[in-house]
């Protein structure tokens, strides 16, 4: 979602002439855009500044004016102590007033007589109506965002204080914006929220239209070619997004989150699912695409976690048997009802479940990144990291790298997959054998 903001923030400030570069030196504009999700994005929102500082100190000896700016979710949450501790910083701005930056640079640069900006407005309604269709986006694949926000207020999640309610664009918002990428030559689109499944914006009728309606009328976009979405939230999951997966266009690919595979630890976190729903849903994917990855995410630690509850969610990973997946130490979050609970599991514990943890999701990926070499499989190219190779992702969105022409960057070819490393794999193209 950051990533996405990034571009949009860009993407308003390009009519004013600022065009987004590689390193902070030489800017006119940095803008620092953070994240709040675990404890320590406060320090770090320092730490940075205080690097970036230098940058800003060595345009005011050239006498050169650069504006710095704090953005994201640590700027909503701690707006005014960030502009407390950090005097040079110019601009605070949460995540839903970057469409308002023309007029926050104008305040910044002095044009109103007044010049520092600290804005948290919270007007999510409003957020991507002030947002361009327009991008400077440049690769085959893109990020979307359909719906923003979060009402299920998990114990644990600072989200739903720093993002605000649900909230779901049009589909026509989405679609025409779609259409606009596709034009660019995107060829993959991932439709983001942070409960991307709880989409439920209107269609032209002025009808409710679930994700699945909503990835069906994308599919008919000329161009696209791969659809994925991500997050879902397993109370949000519904059949017609399961069934969804059928289609061509759809990858073979879910990221569910979990958590923790604990019904007493699910249900301390307000998640209001069990363990056997998640199971079943699985399985009811696996009925429609025998092959799907899975991924997910997972905490450690959460209090009052007891060894017997970690090893539940030991168990529900092996029965899982997951692609990929992001695991991590609980990390209590100030305002968040579980900052309170008893039971504090010991870092060392942490520390401990946690290693065990990803060396069984380690030894998963594994298995499933092994069980595709051999496979010929469509990969779309996204980059050249070196300049007789290519980087792509397969429709499982396992990492590729192949020896090839840069020429390919951004195309479809099939490669054959020769072998893996654990974590991404590698390949030949098939197409070199044929010509
Ligand atoms: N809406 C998604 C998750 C969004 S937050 C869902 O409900 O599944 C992304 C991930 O960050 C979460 O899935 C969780 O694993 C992790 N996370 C969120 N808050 C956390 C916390 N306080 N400590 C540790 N991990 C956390
Ligand atoms: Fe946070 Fe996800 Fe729970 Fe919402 S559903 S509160 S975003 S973890």
């Amino acid at each position: 979602m950051n990533v996405y903001d990034s571009r949009k923030m860009a993407d308003v400030l390009a009519p004013m002439g600022y065009k987004q570069i590689e390193e902070p030196d030489g800017a006119d504009m940095i803008i620092l855009n953070t994240c709040h999700i675990r404890e320590k994005a406060t320090d770090k929102v320092f730490s940075e500044l205080g690097r970036l500082k230098k940058h800003k100190d060595q345009g005011e000896k050239e006498d050169r004016k650069v504006l710095m700016a704090v953005a994201g979710c640590v700027a909503q949450a701690e707006g005014d102590f960030i502009a407390e501790r950090a005097p040079y910083v110019d601009m605070v701005f949460g995540p839903q007033t970057y469409g308002e930056l023309p007029e926050m640079v104008a305040q910044a640069t002095g044009a109103y007589g007044k010049d520092r900006v600290i804005n948290t407005n919270f007007d999510e309604e409003d957020k991507f109506d002030k947002l361009p269709e327009e991008t400077t986006e440049q690769g085959p694949t893109a990020f979307v965002a359909v719906q923003e926000g979060c009402d299920k207020f998990c114990t644990f999640c600072v989200v739903p204080y720093t993002r605000g309610g649900e909230y779901s664009r049009s589909v026509k918002a989405v679609y025409n914006e779609i259409l606009k990428l596709a034009d660019q030559d995107v060829r993959e689109v991932s439709l983001l929220g942070q409960n991307v499944n709880a989409y439920h914006g209107l269609d032209e009728n002025g009808n409710t239209a679930s994700l699945a309606d909503l990835i069906l009328k994308v599919a008919d976009i000329n161009g696209i070619e791969r659809i994925r979405y991500t997050t879902s939230h397993p109370r949000d999951m519904q059949q017609d997004l399961i069934d969804v997966h059928a289609h061509h266009k759809v990858m073979p690919y879910l990221h569910l989150p979990v958590q923790s595979g604990s019904n007493k630890i699910l249900k301390a976190m307000n998640r209001k699912h069990t363990r056997d729903l998640y199971f079943d849903i699985i399985e009811r994917f696996r009925k429609v695409r025998p092959d799907i990855a899975i991924s997910g995410d997972f905490i450690v630690g959460f209090p009052g976690e007891t060894e017997q509850d970690f090893e539940d969610t030991m168990d529900l990973v092996r029965h899982i048997n997951y692609s990929s997946a992001y695991s991590f130490k609980y990390s209590q979050r100030p305002g968040t009802p579980a900052a309170t609970m008893g039971g504090l599991v010991r870092e060392e514990v942490k520390d401990e479940r946690l290693q065990r943890l990803q060396a069984l999701l380690a030894d998963q990926m594994r298995q499933f990144n092994e069980q595709t070499v051999g496979l010929d499989l469509p990969v779309l190219f996204d980059g050249n990291p070196r300049p007789d190779q290519l980087h792509g992702r397969t429709p499982y969105n396992q990492a590729v790298h192949v020896q090839g022409n840069p020429r390919l960057n951004g195309h479809f070819e099939n490669v054959r997959i020769t072998g893996t490393n654990g974590k991404s794999l590698t390949g030949e193209l098939i197409l070199a054998e044929a010509a």
